[in-house]
C-alpha cells in the first residue's frame, strides 16, 4: 500500500511537471501579479522580525519581517522583500530537502499543496505546517479551474482545501490557482472562504528541463527587474531542491529579505478579492 501510494505520488508529480503558466490552455497567458507596492510608511515597521539563531548558530541575514494578512490587499511588499512560494507538493525526497534549506537560512516559505499530494504524504504535509510555513491549497487534483463550470471549480477548491486541512492539521489560509487560471468570480469565492489568493511576481520556471543554475539565474534576473515580489517555485522538482541553497545565498548576499506570512482572519465581512 505504501508502495502504491509512493508510485501514485510519483505519477502525479510527473503529471504536475506540466504545471506552468506558459502552458496554460486558457487564452490569457499573462502572469497575474500581486499588488506588491506597499504604501508609504508601511514598510518601516519591522516589528516581529524573526531574526533567529539557527541550529548551526549561523546568523540569519535573510529573514525579514512577519507580514500579517487578512486579505489579498495586505500582501504588500517593500523594496527587496520576497515571499518564497512552493507549489504542487508535498513529495518525499524533494519537499523535505526544501524544508531543510529553509531551516538552514532561518526563513519560512508558503506551500501551496495539491490536495491529492497532501493526502498521499500526510506526515510531510504536517511537517511543513509544524515548521511555521504558510499553508495554502492548490486544488485537489490540480485542475485548470478556468476550464470548468463554476460549480465544478468550487468542488475542486473545497475538496482540495479539506484534504490539505486534514493532512496538515491546520487551517488553509492561502490559495493559488493551477496554471494561474482564475476568474473574478472564483477569486471572490476563494476570498469568501477565508483564503488569500497568492499571485505570482517572479516565475522561476523551475518546471523547464534546465539546470539548477539556469533556474537561479532566471529567478534573480527577473527579481532584479522588479526589485521585490512573490517567487513561484515547485517543491516537487529535484532541480528546485538542488538550486534553493544557491538562490537563498544570492538573495542574502544582495540584501533581500524573505518575508514570513501569517494569516489573521478579518473581522470584517469577506472582501471581494480582486474586484
Ligand atoms: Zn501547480
Amino acid at each position: 500500500m505504501r508502495r502504491f501510494a509512493f508510485l501514485s505520488g510519483l505519477l502525479l508529480s510527473v503529471a504536475l511537471a506540466g504545471c506552468q503558466t506558459a502552458k496554460r490552455p486558457a487564452p490569457d497567458t499573462t502572469i497575474k501579479t500581486s499588488s506588491i507596492v506597499a504604501p508609504e510608511g508601511q514598510i518601516s515597521g519591522t516589528e516581529g522580525s524573526p531574526f533567529q539563531m539557527s541550529r548551526d548558530t549561523r546568523p540569519h541575514h535573510l529573514a525579514g519581517r512577519t507580514l500579517t494578512v487578512a486579505s489579498i490587499h495586505d500582501l504588500r511588499l517593500g523594496d527587496k522583500e520576497v515571499i518564497l512560494s512552493f507549489d504542487d507538493g508535498p513529495i518525499p525526497g524533494r519537499t523535505d530537502r526544501v524544508l531543510s534549506t529553509l531551516d538552514q537560512f532561518g526563513v519560512k516559505g508558503a506551500f501551496m499543496m495539491v490536495g491529492e499530494m497532501a493526502e498521499l504524504h500526510p506526515e510531510l504535509a504536517r511537517r511543513v505546517a509544524m515548521e511555521g510555513n504558510a499553508i495554502g491549497s492548490h486544488t485537489y487534483r490540480h485542475e485548470n479551474l478556468a476550464a470548468l463550470t463554476f460549480d465544478l471549480a468550487m468542488k475542486e477548491i473545497t475538496r482540495g482545501e479539506a484534504a490539505v486541512t486534514k493532512a496538515t492539521g491546520v487551517d488553509v489560509n492561502f490559495f493559488r490557482f493551477p496554471y494561474l487560471a482564475d476568474s473574478h468570480k472564483l477569486r471572490a469565492a476563494v476570498a469568501m472562504r477565508d483564503m488569500v489568493v497568492m499571485d505570482v511576481d517572479v516565475d522561476s520556471k523551475d518546471y523547464f528541463n534546465t539546470s539548477p543554475a539556469a533556474v537561479t539565474k532566471r529567478t534573480m534576473d527577473r527579481l532584479h527587474e522588479r526589485g521585490r515580489g512573490i517567487i513561484l517555485m515547485h517543491d516537487i522538482h529535484n532541480r528546485t531542491a538542488t538550486m534553493l541553497p544557491t538562490l537563498l545565498s544570492r538573495l542574502e548576499a544582495e540584501g533581500y529579505k524573505v518575508v514570513t506570512l501569517q494569516f489573521k482572519k478579518s473581522t470584517a465581512p469577506a472582501e471581494m478579492a480582486s474586484l
